[in-house]
C-alpha cells in the first residue's frame, strides 16, 4: 500500500528534525509493509528566497493533491514581514482542529510524573483570524467611530484593533471533534476553557455551544474552567485534567504551558486536522540558534509522524514508533542535550537509536 505525503522541512532546525522523522517513518513503514512517497516542498524563508513568497503555489498544490502534510517549524518574523505560514496553511485547508497530546515520559525531567492531557484547540478563528486594523488608518478610525456609537464605550483614537471572532458554527465543530476524540480514545472528561465572565458574547457563545454539544455525549463527563483559574490549577494539580477544549488563543498558550509541565518542547507533537486535509508538526519553533548543529531533539517531530500514522489508520505502526521513542528516552543513553544525559548524542544519532528499537 502506498501513501503520498507532502513533506515541508521548514526553517532553522526544521530540516534536521524532519529528516530524522522521515528516517524513522520509512523504517517503520517497511516493517509494517506500506510505503510513503514523500513529496518535498518548501515554505517560509527558503520559499521567500526562491519564489519571493512564503507559501508558494506548488506547495499549496502538493497539499491539495496529497491531503497529508508532515511539517518542520517555520520562522515567523515578530510584528513585521510575512504573516505566519502555519496560520496560512491552517486557514487555506480548513484545518479547524489542533490536537496536542501532552504526557510525562520516564526519562524526561519534569515537575510532575502523571500528566496525560490532550489539548484540543479551535484553529481557525478567534484573534488568529488575522482581521486587524492598523493604528491611524482610515478603516480603523471608521471602525472605532462605529464601535463607540454602537456600544457607547470610548475607544482611544490611536488604537490598533484585532477582532476576536467566535462563531457558533466553529465552536460547535471543534466541540464535536473534542467529544468524538474523547469517545474514540477512551478519555473520561472534557473541560471547556473560556473567559465568559468577561467576554460574555464571544466566550459566552463558545461555552454555550460546547455545552450544547456535550449534552449529546452522555458517557463523557464535562466541566468548564475560566482560563486564568485553569492556569493556576494546571501548575498545581495537572493530573485532574484529561481533555481540554479551548478557543484558539487560550489553546495556544495552554498547550505550551502543558508542554512545559511535561518536560519541554523537545517531546511535544501536534496535529492540525480538518475534514479533508491534515498536517502534523512539532509544537516547537525553528530555534534558529541551534540550526545546522545537528544537536536538537527530534522526538517531537517523530511523535508528530506517529500521530500522522494513527490518522492514516496505521495504529500498530504508530504505536510501535511511539514505543521506540519512549524506550530510547527512558534508557537515556542515546539522547540529545535537552534530556540532560551524561554524554549527549546528535539529532541524527538519536533517530538512528530509535530506528534500532523498532519492532
Ligand atoms: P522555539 O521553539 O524555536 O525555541 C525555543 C527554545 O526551545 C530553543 O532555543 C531551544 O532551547 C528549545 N527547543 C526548541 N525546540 C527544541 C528541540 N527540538 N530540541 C531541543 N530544544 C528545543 O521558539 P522561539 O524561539 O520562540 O521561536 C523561533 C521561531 O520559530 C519564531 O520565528 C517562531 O515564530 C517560530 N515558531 C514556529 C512554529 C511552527 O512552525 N509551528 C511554532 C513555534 C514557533
Amino acid at each position: 500500500m502506498e501513501y503520498n505525503v507532502t513533506l515541508i522541512p521548514g526553517d532553522g532546525i526544521g530540516p534536521e528534525v524532519s529528516s530524522a522523522a522521515r528516517m524513522c517513518i520509512d523504517a517503520i513503514s517497511e516493517k509494517y509493509a506500506f510505503e510513503i512517497n514523500w513529496d518535498e516542498q518548501i515554505a517560509g524563508e527558503a520559499a521567500i528566497k526562491e519564489f519571493g513568497v512564503p507559501l508558494p503555489e506548488q506547495t499549496l498544490n502538493s497539499i491539495k493533491k496529497n491531503g497529508l502534510v508532515l511539517k518542520g517549524p517555520i520562522t515567523t518574523p515578530v510584528g513585521k514581514g510575512f504573516r505566519s505560514v502555519n496560520v496560512g496553511i491552517r486557514q487555506a485547508f480548513d484545518l479547524f482542529a489542533n490536537m496536542r497530546p501532552v504526557r510525562t515520559y520516564p526519562g524526561v525531567e519534569s515537575r510532575y510524573k502523571d500528566v496525560d492531557i490532550v489539548v484540543i484547540r479551535e484553529n481557525i478563528e478567534d484573534l488568529y483570524a488575522g482581521v486587524e486594523f492598523e493604528e491611524g488608518k482610515k478603516g480603523t478610525t471608521k471602525l472605532i467611530k462605529l464601535s463607540e456609537k454602537e456600544t457607547g464605550k470610548k475607544i482611544r483614537a490611536d488604537s490598533a484593533v484585532s477582532l476576536k471572532l467566535i462563531s457558533r458554527y466553529e465552536s460547535e465543530r471543534i466541540s464535536r471533534f473534542a467529544f468524538d476524540y474523547a469517545k474514540k480514545n477512551a478519555r473520561k472528561k472534557v473541560t471547556i476553557v473560556h473567559k465568559a465572565n468577561i467576554m460574555k458574547f464571544s466566550d459566552g457563545l463558545f461555552l454555550q455551544s460546547a455545552k450544547d454539544v456535550a449534552s449529546k455525549y452522555k458517557q463523557i463527563n464535562c466541566d468548564d474552567r475560566i482560563v486564568d483559574n485553569l492556569c493556576m490549577q494546571l501548575v498545581s494539580n495537572p493530573s485532574q485534567f484529561d481533555v481540554l477544549l479551548c478557543p484558539n488563543l487560550y489553546g495556544d498558550i495552554i498547550s505550551d504551558l502543558c508542554s512545559g509541565l511535561a518536560g519541554g518542547l523537545g517531546v511535544a507533537p501536534s496535529g492540525s486536522i480538518g475534514e479533508k486535509y491534515a498536517m502534523f508538526e512539532p509544537v516547537h519553533g525553528s530555534a534558529p540558534k541551534h540550526a545546522g548543529k545537528n544537536e536538537v531533539n527530534p522526538s517531537a517531530c517523530i511523535l508528530s509522524g506517529a500521530l500522522m500514522l494513527k490518522h492514516m489508520g496505521k495504529k500498530s505502526a504508530a504505536d510501535a514508533l511511539e514505543r521506540a521513542v519512549l524506550e530510547v528516552i527512558k534508557e537515556g543513553k542515546k539522547v540529545t542535550y535537552d534530556l540532560k544525559p551524561r554524554k549527549p548524542v546528535s539529532t541524527s544519532d538519536m533517530a538512528k537509536a530509535i530506528v534500532a528499537k523498532l519492532r
